[in-house]
């Protein structure tokens, strides 16, 4: 079956009870049971929820997983995965992860005992340094937020699982509709479905997809014991989401290829990071393992002023944090999702103060462009 049909059918079977082609909300909190020991799967609605069933199902199938799960958030869903390393254990984090992801490791995880470095895993020999004897886990995000960096999931799979170790990879940014992980041997995918997989602003939420057994049923009893769980009404949004996933990639992606080549001939714009740019120092890796570039572009102004001057002077693109929404959002790292990263490290990683970050929505490119082009000038 082709992406759009999974994506259409997968867990979407009409509703047993009346046919409703479209899966209800759930909105129960327990089932009633026939006898003891005697239920139809469902017993209490933390454990089973037939909403969040079928978004499991679907996420998965997209995947190309063979088991899902949905969390109350992409911090819930990645805290959720991170359960799979105890105390004791190594973990090698990818320098420019999510910051809320830096900030479980830093401020969480690390009172519970477990090791981590932060490496630039783009740069394979730089990364072989950082395995140790207890390396469990690697955590990547491909492309990295803001600037774009580009990992190579197989070599990486490859050199984690000759070292006993395992990865996780957060696919927020591609959405499987342009990268799925598994197939490039990752272990664990992880997702905020806040962004792409929802699409519409409208929904937190987060995932997490995967293949062996073993680690499945740890994730499902994590994710009953503690509890994080997607709601039945947040569930039906991002399934409804889902099903015009390739659609809406497809113009994220059209528009986020014009929006860049556009920045790059713009004379007050100095560097545009954008994978789909022959410019891109990873572009040939990035055309091999993603089968688009999705529509997150970066683009430096040059100082804070110029930056504020952009941000503040947009009518169309709405100044907010988030992303993979229809409608176009403008953000500025350095004092917005990257304010609690060192400064020291912001530099390091190219988040300069007049660094800007758009994710380009699916709005007629034209007037995106116009907006843009008015905000620079
Ligand atoms: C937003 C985001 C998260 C966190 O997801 P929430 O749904 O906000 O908890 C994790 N990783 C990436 C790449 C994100 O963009």
């Amino acid at each position: 079956m082709g992406f759009s049909t999974t994506a259409i059918h997968a867990g979407n079977e009409p509703d047993p009870a009346t046919g409703a082609v479209s899966v209800p909300i759930y909105q129960t909190s327990t089932y009633a049971q026939e006898g003891l020991g005697k239920h139809k799967g469902y017993e209490y609605a933390r454990t089973q929820n037939p909403t969040r069933t079928a978004l499991e199902k679907n996420i998965a199938a997209l995947e190309g997983a063979r088991f899902g799960f949905a969390f109350a958030s992409g911090m819930s869903a990645i805290d959720a995965s991170l359960k799979l390393v105890k105390g004791g254990d190594h973990v090698i984090l990818g320098d420019n992860t999510y910051g809320g992801t830096f900030r479980l490791f830093n401020r969480i995880l690390k009172d519970y005992s477990v090791e981590f470095d932060l490496a630039d895993t783009s740069d394979l020999a730089n990364l072989e340094k950082f395995f140790k004897p207890n390396t469990k886990l690697v955590f990547v995000e491909t492309p990295t937020n803001p600037v774009m960096t580009v990992t190579d999931l197989a070599a990486v799979s490859e050199m984690a699982h000759a070292r006993g170790a395992k990865v996780i990879c957060d696919n927020t940014f591609m959405s499987p509709y342009f990268q799925r992980p598994i197939e490039h041997g990752v272990d664990i995918v992880v997702h905020s479905t806040t962004k792409y997989l929802n699409g519409h602003s409208d929904s937190i939420g987060g995932f997490v997809a995967l293949n062996n057994e073993e680690d499945a049923e740890w994730i499902r009893f994590v994710q009953n014991s503690v509890g994080a769980v997607l709601s039945p009404m947040d569930s039906f949004l991002v399934l409804r989401g889902t099903k015009t996933l390739a659609v809406r990639m497809e113009a994220h992606d059209k528009n986020g290829r014009q929006v860049a080549a556009f920045l790059q001939e713009h004379p007050k714009v100095e560097k545009v990071y954008y994978p789909g740019l022959a410019s891109h120092p990873q572009h040939e890796l990035a055309k091999r393992q993603q089968s688009g570039f999705g529509g997150m572009v970066s683009f430096e102004t040059g100082s804070l002023e110029n930056a504020k001057k952009v941000l503040e002077s947009v009518k169309l693109c709405t100044l907010g944090e988030s992303l993979g929404g229809v409608e176009s959002l403008i953000s500025h790292p350095a004092t917005m999702t990257h304010a609690a990263v060192p400064d020291e490290t912001r530099a390091k990683l190219g988040i300069t103060d007049g660094l800007v970050r758009i994710s380009v929505g699916i709005e007629d490119v034209e007037d995106i462009l116009e907006d843009l082009d008015q905000a620079l000038k």
